[in-house]
């Protein structure tokens, strides 16, 4: 029998075991929400290093986020503490941007090109084409889509001028490697060499640059590990294309599947109300998840019928105020709710889920009142600030680096520490000095930090470890889990979501969306609504989300405040239902 680490495939299923022991060639891992696709990912990479003799220089792990990655790294480096830093883990764009670095005079840019942020990007599109607007409408048809040489002259001239600048845009981190990789093949077949062990987490997200780069980094027969759920492909919306996960076993013939039904993240009810919330429009046939977790006695799903989004908002916070036992709100009596009689609760277990931004402002001043604390995405306005962006943009980039909500941890406390009106004051290039001692405290050096600030998005600004409510849109949650989750803005308009007087959008995405949010929840789920909401400045009547009715009445209560607050009898668990 093979010799095996004690211990390092222990923590896995049957299924899982398969997947992480898969020999050499293709693999393709195709499995619901909370069946361990992540953790048998980190186990299989382990195993290969571990067990097979693959060097960890060998491995590239790509990730969706910045923050995934830095998950990645942590569980590897807790399962070889001695060779995870060798390993490549790293977003798409952040491998693109490291192709760069080591081709940069192939790909014309000078050794320490920078990478332009948004509001970078944006002046420079206004510089070429004369103002903002148009700068902006410049930027739409740029785009992020596949380099298919269409662009017009002034798209030319736009990229050009970043080349003076030696500026590279997001779009450019996986664009100008896919045209290099394509223009020499000798270099393509170096990088194939370099890894020859990739795996690729929600692989059914890519999008045709990103699969054209996996496609040059791959033969037929290579050593692909992808690992996705069709089901949970949420970002048509901005290219991604579930088709190129669906032709899988066409592009890698000799590819394995294996499937994973057990979840162990949410309890039974959460489960099979995900289930059937996404049967109308499932893309795996004969979807199988069943709920394997050890949850005692799961609480039905609550759902809450506000008279507006202020209602609906300050339900939300009477909710996770009497969850956590009355701490935030008035100083009650007893200890703080339990789950299963020995966990505690605490801010950080609980995330907030919505479809649109705009939805956030009710529930943060609904928080502020409450004196709950919360961390919400707010990479955009960080990066925004003059002076950090000066120097994101003057200093060289690294690449890599692990750091996520650690970096914006810092830069926020720089900001606060050294600033009245951060907009004005916080320059981190004047105040050079400040900048290397706040990358140390990150345990990053300085190219590293600023990188990350480049590279950061929307969920990276997030600390995993913050004793704080997430509050995060449906998108930026994929991958995550929390025990309590509250969904809120469940109407027709928002989930699915239609401009106001505008032609439905894709509402198979849009139910994808939805049954991601439902399977963030490990132990306890509300899904809210308002009956009335401001939308565009005018009060509008909203409807119940279609996809509400999928779910069968069954495994849900109506909750208002009154019973989401009320306490059991002494010697009772309390339960929200
Ligand atoms: P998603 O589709 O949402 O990304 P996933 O398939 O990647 O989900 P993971 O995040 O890897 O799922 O795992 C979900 C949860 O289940 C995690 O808390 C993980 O630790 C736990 N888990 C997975 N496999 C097992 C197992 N064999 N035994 C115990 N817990 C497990
Ligand atoms: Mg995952």
């Amino acid at each position: 029998a093979p010799v095996r680490p004690q211990g390092l495939l222990d923590g896995l299923d049957p299924d899982q075991r398969a997947a992480a022991e898969h020999d050499s060639g293709p693999l393709l891992i195709v499995a619901g929400p909370g069946t361990g696709k992540t953790r048998t990912l980190t186990h299989r990479i382990a195993y290969l290093v571990a067990e097979r003799g693959v060097r960890p220089q060998e491995c590239l792990a790509i990730t969706f986020t910045r923050r995934a990655a830095e998950e990645l790294r942590e569980r590897l480096a807790a399962l070889l503490p001695d060779r995870a830093g060798q390993m490549t883990v790293t977003t798409l764009h952040g491998l693109g941007a490291l192709i760069l670095r080591e081709q940069h005079e192939r790909a014309g840019l000078g050794a320490r090109f920078g990478i332009a942020d948004e509001a970078r990007r944006l002046e420079v599109a206004a510089e070429v084409a004369g103002s903002e607007a148009e700068g902006r409408r410049l930027l739409a048809r740029r785009g992020e889509g596949p380099d298919d040489g269409t662009g017009d002259e002034e798209t030319a001239r736009f990229e050009a001028r970043l080349r003076e600048l030696d500026l590279v845009d997001f779009a450019d981190l996986l664009r100008l490697p896919v045209r290099l990789l394509s223009a020499e093949e000798e270099l393509a077949a170096r990088y194939r060499a370099r890894w020859p062990w990739i795996s690729v987490d929600e692989y059914q997200d890519v999008d045709e640059t990103q699969y054209a780069l996996l496609r040059l980094l791959t033969s037929p027969d290579s050593n692909l590990t992808a690992i996705g759920d069709p089901d949970q492909a949420i970002y048509g919306f901005r290219g991604a294309d579930v088709g190129f996960f669906l032709r899988f076993a066409e592009d890698y013939p000799s590819a394995r599947s294996v499937q994973l039904t057990r979840n162990y993240r949410s309890n039974a009810t959460i489960v099979d109300a995900a289930v059937q919330a996404i049967a109308p429009a499932s893309l795996v046939p004969g979807r199988a998840l069943r709920a394997v977790g050890d949850f005692r006695d799961p609480p039905r799903i609550g759902v809450h019928v506000a008279a507006d989004e202020r209602a609906e908002a300050s339900f939300v916070a009477r909710a996770i105020d009497r969850l956590l036992g009355g701490t935030s709100l008035h100083s009650l009596d007893s200890g703080r709710v339990t789950e299963d009689g020995d966990d505690t609760l605490s801010f950080g277990d609980i995330c907030v889920l919505y479809r649109t931004d705009a939805q956030s402002g009710a529930i943060i001043s609904a928080f502020n009142s409450a004196g709950i604390p919360f961390q919400k995405r707010s990479h955009d306005r960080l990066l925004a600030r003059p002076g950090v962006r000066a120097l994101a943009a003057e200093i060289p980039h690294h690449p890599e680096g692990p750091l996520t909500g650690r970096v914006r941890a810092a830069v926020e406390a720089l900001c606060a520490r050294h600033a009245e009106d951060p907009d004005q004051v916080v320059d981190l290039r004047s105040a050079g000095e400040l900048a290397a001692p706040l990358a140390e405290r990150c345990g990053a050096d300085l190219p590293e930090f600023l990188s990350a600030l480049a590279l950061g998005a929307e969920v990276d600004a997030l600390d995993p470890r913050a004793d704080r409510v997430s509050l995060l849109t449906l998108h930026a949650a994929k991958g995550l889990e929390y025990p309590v989750v509250f969904l809120a803005g469940c109407e027709d308009g928002i989930l699915p979501f239609r401009f106001p007087g505008a032609e439905r959008g894709d509402e198979a995405e849009e139910r994808r969306l939805f049954f991601v949010g439902i399977t963030r929840a490990r132990q306890r789920l509300y899904l809210s609504r308002a009956r009335v909401r401001a939308r565009r400045g005018a009060a509008a009547d909203m409807a119940a989300s279609p996809f509400l009715g999928a779910i069968d009445p069954a495994l849900t209560m109506p909750v208002d405040e009154e019973s989401a607050t009320r306490r059991r009898p002494r010697g009772r668990q309390l339960r929200l239902m």
